[in-house]
């Protein structure tokens, strides 16, 4: 099995550290070819205007969303939660828009807005949730799981093989998170 990350900006090499320490095999995804071959996407964090743009400059982003509406397994961690994000609060155009859920982007404002503490994802006590310059969902539409809030925002959904979240589980040195996408693939 291989995973591909999206690798075009951002903090992908840490997803490949932790699926790698898992004994998974990764393929970065820069160009429409590297997609041969993978059985699930790590949409990583980083700056998802940026990450948008070059998705279309690169001529990805048709064939990336065909195959998440497709049923390919995403885990999307901030900028990758919003590039997901059916709704973008304050923006008429969203991105892949494939997950259920409105985001609204640096929710907790865009200079301070890092911090850290835990929750609980699912099954999963006490997990590190690492926030930077974060969005938080807030609405989610039928169907969307809840995993994961943090003072009362919702931080964490799944939607059929969809994951997205607010913050940085590649961060921690906490491999439960991947552990359970893993379990989803
Ligand atoms: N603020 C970024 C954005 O809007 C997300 C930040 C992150 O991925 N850590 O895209």
């Amino acid at each position: 099995m291989k995973i591909g990350i999206l690798a075009l900006q951002g903090a992908f090499l840490e997803h490949r550290n932790a699926l790698e320490s898992l004994g998974v095999n990764c393929q970065e995804i820069r160009q429409k070819s590297d997609l041969s071959g993978i059985s699930a996407l790590v949409l990583p964090g980083g700056e998802s205007t940026v990450q948008g743009k070059l998705l279309h400059s690169l001529d990805l982003f048709s064939d990336l969303q065909k195959e998440i509406k497709e049923g390919l397994p995403v885990l999307a961690t901030c900028a990758g939660l919003i590039l997901l994000a059916q709704e973008i609060e304050g923006s008429s155009s969203p991105h892949l828009a494939t997950l259920p859920v409105c985001v609204k982007r640096n929710a907790y404002g865009r200079q301070l807005g890092s911090f850290e503490c835990t929750s609980t994802v699912g099954d999963i006590q006490d997990f590190p949730h690492t926030f930077i310059r974060a969005p938080y969902i807030t609405r989610v539409s039928e169907g969307v799981e809840i995993l994961s809030k943090v003072e009362d925002h919702i931080v964490g959904v799944s939607y059929q093989k969809q994951i997205g979240l607010a913050f940085h589980p590649e961060m921690t040195k906490d491999l439960r998170i991947h552990k359970m996408f893993l379990d989803l693939i």
